[in-house]
């Protein structure tokens, strides 16, 4: 069979390694005679799973200790709402950077619990570009300023972190966390889906500094208190337990295989450089993206002159030599390239010959 290389953009691919381990140890976990699908979440074995899988994405992000590690569920959208439930406590006040739909859905749900203000937007049809945010732009007594550091959809990414002066950042980092080292003192609140460079959908992480948790109005409900996950180390209900499993060998291999942060940031960045060289280089196809704003994980591209035919036949001719789900999103249209970090580079590689050979076939 020929290989498949998935770009899809969540759920997206997972290491091989991972897979195999998981199938090795599916139906019965550590001589337990059990799938770690059937342990009681309160159970030893568990827990041990729970402390690892915490353990290292600690160090592999190097999370100072003033910062709580979630593992919860309801995806990156019931972040939408519980971070401002949450973190509206001060002057109600926050702002929110608009570059793409999610954010645009972030924006949006938080108008519900505060006073949100808009003070960067990527214009125009296609979100190409990232805004400047300065300091001065920030209200310094908003409670928080809110990004999302990569685009998913737009292809477009923050390469620096906004100063913010001492108004706390949250992020929506669901589409490139892990994917290079990140400071994390530079955020009050990092959150995401687990679907991308994580796990598989079902877990969402939330990274929040202590200061932060424990002033929620009493009408927030339980299950939407970041203190009561906090207190209660993520079992205060059932957690989205396989996820979290799997979760914890993905870190694994991560740290053992690929060699932590740094290493993933350079093959993540060879990945992303090949692929643009590629369609740069390319007479029938272009990016959407303004080259410094241009995201490492999602790499959209059309046709040049918007041959919608043409780019149906990419797709199908793609799809016949095992490169799956490259169509793009329909906002943006054309095809879209999600190289998160299981994507090895042989993967990218077969798509940029592809590429290349498609053009000479059709030119
Ligand atoms: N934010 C970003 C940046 C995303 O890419 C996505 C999903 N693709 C979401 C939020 C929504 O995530 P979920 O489906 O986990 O709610």
């Amino acid at each position: 069979m020929t290989t498949v290389y998935n770009f899809s953009a969540g759920p997206s691919a997972l290491p091989k390694d991972v897979l195999k381990k998981a199938q090795e140890e599916l139906v019965n976990y550590k001589n337990s005679g059990m799938s770690v699908m059937e342990l009681s979440h309160r159970s030893g074995l568990f827990s041990e799973i729970m402390d690892d899988a915490e353990a290292l994405i600690r160090e592999l992000m190097e999370i100072p200790d003033n910062y709580k590690v979630l593992f919860l569920q309801g995806g990156a959208s019931t972040q939408f709402a519980m971070a401002p439930m949450n973190l509206l406590t001060g002057s109600k006040k926050a702002d929110y950077v608009i570059t793409g739909s999610w954010s645009q859905k972030a924006y949006q749900e938080a108008q519900k619990y505060g006073d949100i203000r808009l003070i960067g937007d990527s214009e125009g049809e296609v979100l190409s570009h990232i805004p400047k945010i300065t300091k001065d732009q920030v209200d310094p007594e908003a409670d928080y300023v809110h990004i999302t550091t990569n685009n998913t959809i737009e292809g477009t990414t923050f390469h620096d972190i906004p100063d913010t002066g001492d108004v706390p950042i949250v992020a929506d980092m669901s589409s490139n966390i892990l994917s290079r080292p990140m400071d994390v003192s530079q955020f009050g609140l990092i959150y995401a889906g687990a679907q991308k460079n994580i796990g598989p959908a079902g877990l969402t992480l939330v990274i929040v500094r202590d200061d932060l948790i424990g002033h929620a109005p009493d009408w927030v409900p339980t299950m939407l208190d970041y203190k009561i996950h906090a207190e209660k180390k993520s079992v205060y209900n059932t957690p989205p337990a396989f996820s979290i499993y799997m979760a914890k060998l993905v870190f694994e291999w991560l740290r053992d295989e690929v060699g932590g942060l740094y290493e993933m940031e350079k093959r993540n960045q060879q990945k992303a450089e090949l692929l643009y060289q590629t369609i740069e280089q390319s007479a029938l196809f272009k990016t959407t993206v303004e080259k410094e704003d241009r995201s490492w994980m999602n790499v959209p591209f059309v046709s040049v002159d918007d041959d919608k035919e043409l780019e149906a036949t990419f797709i199908k001719e793609a799809k016949e030599e095992g490169l799956e789900t490259l169509k793009g999103h329909r906002s943006v249209g054309g095809m879209r390239a999600s190289i998160y970090n299981a994507m090895p580079y042989e993967g990218v590689k077969k798509l940029a010959e592809f590429i290349e050979a498609f053009e000479k076939k059709h030119r």
